[in-house]
């Protein structure tokens, strides 16, 4: 008993301290400050300058795909995504660096509970591993993200609901799908961009799709030479502007001047059953 008053002591003095700094202008943190939920607040990261959006594609993504497992979208059979899926909105700075773990409170999925169907549809784990909370635990994807990146992206958001829900709401708003697979600009055929496994296209005009429907400049991530990622950038009021570095995309070397945009072939029927017992077999 007298320990545990003695720390809630220690902990207030730590809170008024912390809070002393923060209004006096010496403490230059992002975080929110959330009563009992701080513990470690990264003092060295500055507020951020812009948003980046992700967009992952499935159909690179679960080439990878070995072992199936309930939470990996891969997974779905037919159901699989056939739409870019979000990766993440992440907080970043104009000098390419950004901020991340930013100060410590644990994700609680129940409070994005009533956005479950639009995250399972447009914002699924591809994966079935647990990647790492920022204070040594592991968790899921959503927790992930939210640790890692949306704990930073103070004073715009200060709770996992708005931040979920607004991403996915800017992600539809932004959604980079029917801007490609609608275009035929460069594309050298009358019926445009289709996901394939032996196509390859101009990376030009995949870009110039987008430059078109929202006036900036993407940024485009490759993995042997197949698009992985394509990320849209927002001024901290979601309005676009171009992502840093993106002002010539197509001389960039991650991606190749023409590119693949793969279908997926979902893992037949029996190799899923076979390997679905356990998600714990896959970590
Ligand atoms: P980030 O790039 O956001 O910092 O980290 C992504 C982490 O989440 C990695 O550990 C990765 O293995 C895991 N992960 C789980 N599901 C996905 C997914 O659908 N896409 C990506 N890119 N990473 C995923």
């Amino acid at each position: 008993m007298a320990s545990f008053s003695c720390r809630r002591a220690l902990l207030v003095l730590e809170v008024l301290f912390v809070t002393f700094l923060s209004v006096s202008g010496f403490l230059p943190e992002t975080g929110r400050l959330a009563g009992d939920d701080i513990i470690e607040v990264n003092r060295s990261q500055r507020e951020f300058d812009y948003f980046a959006l992700s967009f992952q594609w499935p159909g690179t993504y679960c080439r990878g795909t070995r072992h199936c497992c309930s939470k990996n979208a891969c997974c779905r059979g037919s159901n699989a995504p056939t739409h870019f899926t979000i990766h993440g909105l992440w907080p970043d700075y104009n000098d390419g660096s950004w901020p991340s773990c930013c100060y410590r409170s644990d994700f609680n999925e129940k409070e994005i509970s009533t956005l479950m169907d639009g995250l399972e549809k447009y914002w699924p784990s591809l994966s079935c591993g647990s990647p790492s909370s920022c204070h040594g635990g592991k968790g899921s994807f959503w927790g992930h993200e939210w640790e890692k990146h949306g704990k930073c992206t103070s004073p715009v958001f200060h709770d996992e609901y708005n931040y979920f829900l607004t991403t996915l709401n800017i992600y539809l708003k932004h959604n980079v799908t029917p801007v490609i697979f609608s275009s035929t600009i460069d594309v050298g055929c009358p019926f445009g961009y289709v996901a394939s496994n032996s196509d390859k296209y101009p990376l030009g005009g995949i870009v110039t799709a987008i430059q078109n429907a929202f006036h900036i400049n993407p940024e485009v991530v490759c993995k042997k030479g197949a698009i992985d990622e394509i990320r849209i950038c927002f001024y901290r009021d979601f309005k676009p502007r171009d992502c840093v570095g993106s002002k010539d995309v197509t001389s960039k070397k991650s991606c190749p001047k023409y590119v693949s945009l793969p279908e997926y072939t979902p893992l037949d029927g029996e190799a899923m059953v076979l390997k679905m017992p356990s998600d714990r077999d896959v970590l």
